[in-house]
């Protein structure tokens, strides 16, 4: 099923880019079903980021009661999240791909009106997360106010307790809904790729400037995957001066893992194989079990960085200088939009929606980067996987610390290990 639907992407690919120059102005009049597809994918997004963080904040509940796990958890994932993006936006702001490409290969499929940036202060920027009405703030696609409200009421919901259990469990339930129909919705993606593509394909060729497009999508994708790698690398330096672990051994172990999320572009799926290395790499049962699953729906370093280079990228097409406010505001979207996606293929292009939104870009920017999606989404989702193993092995040092700690200094202790590895060298 998998390799066949590679397969009908490919031709969905070539055929759309085949027709928009061989027949513009067909492809041009069939635009709309590329747009029905953006408005599918436009649909979800909202559900799922709120059902996912709420699904995900609540379960932190559990997490808390694991005391220093729980702790150290959230702080690894927040800040890897955090670097990743801003990783990704310096790069963008470095070599900046979009400038000079044909804003016509995005609006061309736009549903929006001409593209207005908001420019905002601290006191406007505070005023768009806490909105007089929510609902409001939902229609509008606002994703920060969505954010906040989801974060308040999952705390909310822990704090309530027992009572509050079957809304905890109907949003862990929505939210397996909307992965399914998130599922569902990508059988559609060659019918809508061939559509927006080859409308795209057509507007560039008519202007006689594809080639100069694709030049730019190929830096765009370059520096995309630098960012991933400085992603991998900076983690890589977390095993080797903090926890200590030989890092060729550790990568060696975590590459298995690491190859299946290439395979199946879901963090989700590789989680059997995330979890028998974690166990290969010595860390506790404890930690991993409680931590692996949790970081696979959360810790989307990778996710994260995709959205806020894709956004910054779309506006440099547009030709929007971007305030530093409206960065710090694409920053915080990101992670958000990063932690919201759900470790399946493509969460994260449905999520994106809500960080477009955030500095009015158009949501069919998308079709942009439909082509070259699903590889994208391979190495991305390796970055999360590594990132999720990274996470265990260092929380799983820091647990581990004290202990290490009164084992040095307490002779029993010491006679204890010698006891062990001598036994061990008996059997
Ligand atoms: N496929 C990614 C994952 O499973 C999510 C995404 O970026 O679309 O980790």
């Amino acid at each position: 099923m998998k390799n066949k639907m590679f397969i009908w992407v490919l031709l969905s690919i070539i055929l759309g880019i085949g027709c928009g120059i061989a027949f513009p102005q067909l492809m041009i009049s069939l635009k709309w079903i590329g747009k029905l597809y953006i408005n599918l994918l436009t649909l979800i997004a909202l559900p799922l980021i709120f059902s996912a963080l709420v699904s995900a904040i609540t379960s932190i509940g559990n997490v808390k009661r694991l005391g220093n796990i729980g702790v150290y958890t959230i702080f690894y994932v927040l800040s890897s999240v955090a670097v990743a993006v801003f990783i990704g936006l310096v790069l963008l702001n470095l070599f900046k791909p979009g400038v000079g490409m044909s804003p016509s290969l995005i609006l061309a499929n736009a549903t929006a009106s001409p593209v207005l940036l908001k420019t905002l202060d601290l006191s406007s920027f505070l005023m768009t997360i806490f909105p007089p009405n929510i609902v409001e703030a939902a229609a509008k696609f606002e994703i920060m106010p969505i954010v906040f409200f989801s974060i308040v009421f999952s705390i909310a919901c822990i704090s309530v307790g027992e009572t509050a259990k079957p809304v905890i469990d109907l949003f862990s339930g929505l939210r397996n809904v909307f992965v399914k129909m998130i599922i569902w919705l990508m059988h559609l993606t060659p019918i809508g790729l061939f559509s927006l593509l080859g409308s795209a394909a057509a507007e560039a060729a008519l202007q006689n400037n594809l080639m100069h497009s694709l030049e730019s999508m190929l830096l765009f994708i370059l520096i995309f995957i630098i960012g991933l790698f400085l992603q991998f690398l900076w983690q890589l330096m977390v095993i080797k001066f903090i926890t200590g672990r030989n890092t060729r051994v550790f990568f060696r172990q975590a590459s298995r893992a690491m190859l299946t999320a290439f395979a199946t572009s879901s963090s989700m799926a590789t989680l059997p194989v995330t979890l028998h290395v974690a166990e290969e790499q010595g860390i506790s049962d404890e930690v991993a079990r409680f931590i692996l699953p949790f970081a696979t729906t959360i810790n989307l370093a990778g996710t994260a960085m995709y959205e806020a280079v894709s956004t910054l990228f779309f506006c440099q097409i547009l030709g929007l200088h971007l305030s530093i406010y409206s960065q710090i505001g694409v920053f915080l979207a990101s992670i958000m939009a990063g932690m919201g996606a759900t470790g399946i293929p493509e969460g994260g292009l449905v999520t994106m929606v809500m960080v477009l939104r955030s500095v009015n870009v158009p949501a069919s920017a998308i079709s942009l980067l439909l082509p070259f999606d699903r590889i994208l989404d391979r190495f991305r989702t390796v970055v999360n996987v590594w990132g999720d193993l990274v996470c265990a092995a260092t929380v799983d040092y820091f647990v581990k610390k004290p202990y290490k700690v009164i084992a040095a200094n307490n002779p029993l202790s010491k006679h204890q290990e010698n006891f062990k590895l001598i036994t061990s060298k008996i059997e």
